[in-house]
């Protein structure tokens, strides 16, 4: 893990850099290192090390939580990057955009795994902390039921490509000034695969694959988070002669509540209190996940202290328990005083003096640092 090098350094960019420099970078390095291209022993693995810093680093959230977490964020709340095949995402696309070909159509014949898909899942906070069944429309690729993937109508097979011969390769013997050499080329009838269509699929018109929308039921579990991942095997686009399919990548996103915040598997909420319930305390109710409970206030409770109801937070995912709840007391000084509770405050203020405590200044964040800590 500590072998592993800086993302920025991978991309020889700074830490400020902008989406389209990173973009850049990664091009230009992505064209130096793709291993068809660069035939030195380590390209692959620079190529490898180029892709996986592009994918965290491009992608805003990831990036965040590089930067704060560095390799262990990355890597506990997205799975190992480096697991990502080519297909994943809108990977097929830059990589079309640079190479001129997709990730599909590299070596001809060879079993092939299918390409991954992925499908961006918008939850609401509730379903993300108790988790949920969605139903997804996913449009991918399948292997023609008609010709079951050969190309041919049912009662026909594909015969021997004639320029060919099967091979899948067309021979010239050429002439140059140096003398004769062999010229290997793909086959332009069969485009290298050595058969030939002659009465094409009525389904597919011979493309072996049509486009079908399938619906997927997905469970999400509980406890999952903006960026978590839901694999389901197997889902994605069909391999090619006889590889195995890709995978679907349900990729979550959670939208935010209108009282809560979470923070890992706490739930965090703010709550208002008034001057008197702050100094002489009160039982109040508050909010929570699953309805409402009692909170006791004590006497002279100050603006930022943090209570803590047990249990009442979000549950981990795939392990027992669950998170706390915090909640932060923000004590409401009140702003249109009746001409009574004027009278009232000034009688108070006259006991209470004019002292004035200067006080460190803390962010929500700090404070709940500061709580979980003591
Ligand atoms: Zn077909
Ligand atoms: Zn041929």
């Amino acid at each position: 893990m500590s072998s592993k090098r800086d993302y920025y350094e991978v991309l020889g960019v700074g830490r400020s850099a902008s989406q389209d420099e990173i973009k850049k970078a990664y091009r230009r390095l992505a064209r130096q290192y793709h291993p068809d291209v660069n035939k030195s022993p380590d390209a692959e693995a620079r190529f490898k090390e180029i892709n996986e810093a592009y994918q965290v680093l491009s992608d805003q959230e990831k990036r965040a939580t590089y930067d704060r977490f560095g390799h262990a964020g990355v890597q506990g709340r997205w799975g190992d990057v480096s697991d990502f095949g080519f297909g994943f995402g809108g990977f097929g696309d830059i990589f079309e955009d640079l190479f001129g070909f997709g990730p599909r159509t590299r070596t001809r014949r060879a079993p092939g795994r299918g390409a991954d898909l992925r499908y961006d899942l918008t939850i609401s906070f509730e379903e993300a902390v108790f988790g949920c069944e969605r139903e997804l429309e996913i449009p991918r690729y399948e292997t023609c039921p008609r010709c079951r993937g050969s190309g041919a109508e049912p009662g026909t097979s594909p015969i021997r490509c004639p320029q060919c011969n099967g091979s899948g390769e067309v021979r010239r013997t050429q002439q140059s000034i140096f003398g004769s050499f062999i010229n290997v080329t793909t086959c332009p009838r069969c485009g290298g695969e050595g058969e030939v269509v002659n009465t094409p699929c009525g389904e597919c018109r011979g493309q072996k694959r049509v486009r079908v929308t399938r619906t997927i039921s997905v469970k999400v579990p509980a406890g999952v988070d903006n960026g978590t991942q839901i694999r389901l095997a197997g889902e994605g686009e069909p391999g090619v002669y006889g590889g195995p399919p890709g995978n679907l990548y349900v990729v979550v996103s959670v939208k935010p509540h209108r009282y809560f915040r979470r923070q890992d598997n706490n739930v965090i909420l703010e709550l208002a209190i008034n001057v008197a319930q702050a100094a002489l305390g009160d039982e109040v109710t508050v909010p929570t996940l699953e309805g409402e409970e009692k909170l006791v206030i004590p006497a002279g409770t100050q603006t930022g202290k943090v209570f803590r109801l047990r249990g009442k937070g979000v549950p981990y995912l795939r392990r027992n328990g669950r998170g706390d709840q915090l909640v932060i007391v923000q004590v409401a000084v009140p702003t249109d005083l009746s001409d009574e509770q004027k009278r009232l405050f000034k009688d108070l203020a006259k006991t209470l003096g004019k002292e004035v405590i200067p006080q460190e200044e803390k962010s929500l964040l700090e404070k709940i640092v500061d709580f979980l800590k003591a």
